[in-house]
């Protein structure tokens, strides 16, 4: 049986969402040890190819990719359970 991962943010898992490349590695939109697994609960993630994901230019590298795209997970997320429930798991307003 394949488990297909879900991401709510983006509507494919099989290519980078930057820019297109199918070679992918799942980044969690908050990371850290417990945003990882309220990240993966919510299907807050993305997939990013090795360049955009842990690359010189990659969002662990780049304070503009990762603030960009947690604000897309934080819009997602409000837009289900709103900003209230946000604040409350994740801590910090990111829009
Ligand atoms: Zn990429
Ligand atoms: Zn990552």
């Amino acid at each position: 049986m394949k488990t297909e991962k879900i991401s709510a943010v983006v509507d494919t898992m099989n290519k980078c969402c930057i820019c297109g490349n199918p070679h992918v590695q799942i980044h969690h939109i908050f990371y850290g040890t417990a945003n990882r697994i309220h990240s993966d609960r919510y299907n807050l993630i993305v997939p990013l190819c090795l360049a955009h994901h842990t690359g010189t230019n990659g969002v662990h590298n780049n304070k503009e990719l990762d603030t960009f795209l947690k604000r897309k997970g934080q819009r997602a997320f409000e837009q289900q359970y709103g900003h209230e429930k946000f604040m409350a798991i994740f801590g910090k307003n990111y829009l």
